[in-house]
């Protein structure tokens, strides 16, 4: 069938990358490590941590990371933002950072605290800044419905040129569930001369009331056949799960027949719904 064709030749040929983010009480620990040492296996390129997004203080990220270096063979990637700290403070993390082996880092400008003005500073510097520091392998974030301050998705576009132009070696989009949506964006990146390569984020979704949340936040739309998947299910987490996992592996089959050979999981800590997704798309563990 036409969903299935082309996927027997893709092994091998794909790389996945898995986010985390800092967990926040014990029992989220637990969880956290046990979704890390299954998703081990899979040889992702690399494991990011994010900084602040879901939690508060650098240290969290900085000590996860530091485990994952120290317990895992995995490659860990911290997300940085420079929305809270000066360009010297920024200057010694990174110099911190690569001395301690990290080679990696997720590059963003964070979130702007509600009621507070825009800061006149952009991801871009701070990549800029990074690539002054060392030679960091550097992702930065794209925004397939454009990001929710950008003037329009040209200037936020531009903004993404910026970065790569700036020293990025690949984007990883916000999630999305429109495919077509994501298709045109990278189009539009390759006619802007974005020759990095846009990878999509892909969030397996579990929990659809939180979803609508982050989605209201984050400009991203929700179609109504999504809406319809998981209407009812509301009290059945059981079925969410399954069903979740069928609209996340219908999304990368597509996206790998169209070429798409690197992804990213938003895997929220959960390793039951990455693996089942990575594992349709032939990445699979040491035998
Ligand atoms: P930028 O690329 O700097 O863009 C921010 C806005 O400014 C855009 O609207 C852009 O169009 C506009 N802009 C850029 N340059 C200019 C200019 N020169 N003049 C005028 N406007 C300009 N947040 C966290 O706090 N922690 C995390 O760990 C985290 N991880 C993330 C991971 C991914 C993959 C993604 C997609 C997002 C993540 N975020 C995280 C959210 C991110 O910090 C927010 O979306 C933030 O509002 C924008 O960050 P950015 O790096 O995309 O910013």
């Amino acid at each position: 069938n036409t969903l299935n064709q082309g996927l027997s030749e893709l092994k091998g040929d794909i790389n996945v990358s898995f986010e985390f983010f800092p967990p926040s009480t014990p029992e989220m620990e637990k969880t956290l490590w046990k979704s890390v040492r299954r998703l081990e296996p899979l040889n992702p390129k690399f494991v990011s941590v994010t900084y602040g997004a879901n939690s508060g203080v650098r240290d969290r990220t900085h000590s996860v990371i530091e485990r994952i270096q120290q317990e895992t063979k995995l490659t860990a990637a911290p997300h940085l933002t420079l929305i809270d700290a000066c360009d010297d403070d920024l200057k010694l993390i990174a110099a911190q950072y690569w001395s301690s082996g990290v080679k990696d880092i997720v590059a963003l400008r964070g979130d702007v605290p509600a009621g507070e003005a825009s800061p006149q500073r952009y991801a871009a510097d701070l990549v800029s800044l990074l690539r002054s520091v060392a030679d960091f392998d550097i992702s930065v974030a794209a925004y397939p419905e454009t990001h929710p301050e950008a003037k329009n998705a040209q200037s936020d576009l531009i903004n993404l040129k910026r970065k790569v132009d700036a020293g990025a070696n690949r984007a990883i989009t916000q999630f999305f569930f429109d495919i077509e949506t994501y298709l045109r964006f990278r189009d539009r990146c390759v006619a802007t001369g974005i020759e990095a390569e846009i990878v999509p984020g892909i969030l397996p979704v579990t929990n659809f009331t939180q979803l609508k949340r982050f989605a209201n936040q984050t400009n991203v739309t929700l179609p109504n056949w999504l809406h319809q998947q998981f209407s009812g299910l509301e009290n059945d987490a059981e079925t969410r799960q399954l069903v979740g996992a069928n609209v996340a592996i219908d999304m990368v089959k597509v996206l790998a027949r169209e070429g798409v050979k690197d992804f990213h999981f938003y895997t929220l800590n959960r390793a039951e719904l990455t693996y089942a997704i990575c594992h349709t798309l032939g990445v699979r563990g040491e035998a």
